[in-house]
Order: structure tokens, then C-alpha cells, then sequence
């Protein structure tokens, strides 16, 4: 039997990808997956459409992206299969989903406030759930005021500590691993050594993540080249923790397709057989 394809990192709509939940799971289908997984930034919400769309054939592992921090780094923790009715796991992504408003309205503010004709009202529109930077990067696009989503994530704009850059609230990285263990699920550290977006943290944060209880890092991923594919692999080893392959896919948000990453078949055994809060549905 060929190795199922198993992509477990993507984004809908329901924060910032450009598919819908349904279109995604289908697109997903389209690119030939066996297994994917919905990782909308520090939300759910697009979990029941992607069910009820679900094409025959398709397994859809439900997940969260959640916004964390570590020693004043900025950092992803994805959560695979916990309880979304779990009162504190579900608290803490709606505060973050707050803070993502507040923020976004902030850097609408920088803007307008250095003459930019770009209005909140705008950037709400561009979002149906959980808004996010590249909204706003959207809006900017709009606005003529840059050529593409790249320039208006650079440091002349909206670029991590960038000029028009307001930060979000973020969990401790250690707390959120905590607690989506609490409500069923597992963790895995997404694109720890994406350092085009910002600074990384070192092994030793990572060390502490694992004894918080992380499962899995995500090795392979697009931010990551060769030598730091290789290194992830050797710390995941010494720490005990799987390996998963994602694409990050955000539809036309980002240039990544579907599968461009894709992770083993132990991986996803070691997620079902450590998550206590859903199990991976099928059509
Ligand atoms: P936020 O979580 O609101 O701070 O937005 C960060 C998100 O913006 C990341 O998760 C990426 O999906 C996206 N992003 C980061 N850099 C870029 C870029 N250069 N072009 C398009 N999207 C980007
Ligand atoms: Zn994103
Ligand atoms: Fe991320
Ligand atoms: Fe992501």
C-alpha cells in the first residue's frame, strides 16, 4: 500500500487562509491528501464546516494554531485533537482572538495617524474570522500603498516590530503546552526555526517545552532549509519528540500548496494514540 499523504498544518478562513473550511477540505482532496488537518490561528471555528464537507476518502485532523511566547520570542504551539469546549483551553483562545482585534485596530491607527488611507472598516471586511496581519497586509495591497503582501509584511510596514507593527497578546508557550495536554489534545512546535519571521528560540526553550509535555516538532516545513531541518531532527531525537511535515497552506494568502510537506504515518499514530480529547473524523 503507497504511504498515505498527511498534511497537518493549514489555514481557512477562519482566520487567514482564503479557502472557506469546506473549499479547503476539498481542495485538500484535490491535492490528493489522505489526512489533513485545519490549524486556523488561535480559533475553531472553522472545525464543523470542514466536517460537514468532508469528501469521502479525506481524514480531518482538528487542530488550533495558538500565538505563544517564550523569553520574548514570539512562537506557534499547534494543538491536535483537544476538547474545544474545555473551559480554560477555550478562554485563553478567545482573549487571544480579542487581542487580535485590538491590535489590528492599533495598526490601522499607526497608519492613519502617518497619513495612510487605510480603514479598520476595511480590514475588518477582509476578515470573516479571527483577523490577522495578513488582513491588514490586504488592506495595504488595496490601499495602492504596496505591491504585494511580502512588501507590506516588511520592515517599512507591518513586519514583526516594523514601523506600523503593534504586538498581540501571546501565551506562554509552557502554559498553552499545559493546557491543551489538559484538555485532550497534543502539542507540537510549528516551524521552530522559521527565522525569516522573526527571531527563534533556542534548544534550551525547547527543552522546556518537551518537559511541559510536547510531543512533536514540525521539522519540515517551507521557512526551514536543509541545515535546519537536520538540526530540528537531532534535538527531536534527543528530546524523545516525533517529527511532522506541513505545508502552512493559506490558499492564495501564501505560495505553499497543499502536501508540500508531509508527514510520516508514526507521527500521526503517536497524535491518536496520545490525544484523549476528539478523535480524527471521516466521511
Ligand atoms: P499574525 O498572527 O496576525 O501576527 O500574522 C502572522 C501571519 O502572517 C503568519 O502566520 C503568516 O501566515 C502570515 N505571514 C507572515 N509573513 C508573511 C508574508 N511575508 N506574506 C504573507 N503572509 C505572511
Ligand atoms: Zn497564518
Ligand atoms: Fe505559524
Ligand atoms: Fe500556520
Amino acid at each position: 500500500m503507497p504511504a498515505r499523504r498527511i498534511d497537518l498544518h493549514t489555514h481557512s478562513t477562519a482566520s487567514d487562509g482564503t479557502d472557506s473550511p469546506a473549499g479547503l477540505v476539498r481542495a485538500a482532496a484535490r491535492a490528493e491528501l489522505d489526512v489533513v488537518g485545519l490549524t486556523d490561528h488561535d480559533t475553531t471555528a472553522g472545525w464543523a464546516a470542514a466536517e460537514q464537507a468532508l469528501p469521502e476518502g479525506l481524514r480531518l485532523v482538528r487542530g488550533a494554531e495558538i500565538s505563544c511566547s517564550r523569553q520574548g520570542v514570539s512562537l506557534h504551539v499547534l494543538g491536535y485533537l483537544f476538547d474545544p469546549t474545555d473551559r480554560e483551553l477555550s478562554g485563553m483562545l478567545a482573549d487571544l482572538r480579542d487581542s487580535r482585534v485590538v491590535r489590528a485596530r492599533r495598526m490601522v491607527e499607526l497608519l492613519e495617524a502617518d497619513g495612510h488611507l487605510v480603514s479598520w472598516e476595511h480590514v475588518r471586511d477582509q476578515a470573516q474570522g479571527a483577523v490577522g496581519r495578513p488582513h491588514v497586509a490586504q488592506a495595504l495591497v488595496d490601499a495602492g500603498l504596496v505591491d504585494d503582501l511580502d512588501e507590506a509584511f516588511s520592515p517599512d510596514w507591518i513586519g514583526t516590530h516594523g514601523r506600523y507593527w503593534a504586538g498581540k497578546h501571546e501565551l506562554d508557550a509552557v502554559t498553552a503546552i499545559e493546557v491543551i495536554r489538559a484538555a485532550g489534545g497534543v502539542a507540537v512546535f510549528a516551524h521552530p526555526a522559521a527565522n525569516r519571521r522573526g527571531r527563534t528560540v533556542g534548544e534550551a526553550v525547547i527543552e522546556e517545552m518537551a518537559a511541559a509535555g510536547l510531543a512533536g516538532l514540525e521539522v519540515d516545513h517551507v521557512d526551514h532549509d536543509a541545515s535546519e531541518r537536520a538540526n530540528l531532527r537531532a534535538v527531536a531525537r534527543r528530546l524523545g519528540l516525533f517529527e511532522t511535515g506541513s505545508s502552512d497552506y493559506h490558499g492564495t494568502a501564501k505560495s505553499v500548496r497543499l502536501g508540500s510537506c508531509l508527514t510520516a504515518e508514526e507521527s500521526l499514530a503517536e497524535i491518536e494514540r496520545r490525544a484523549t480529547g476528539i478523535p480524527v473524523v471521516a466521511a
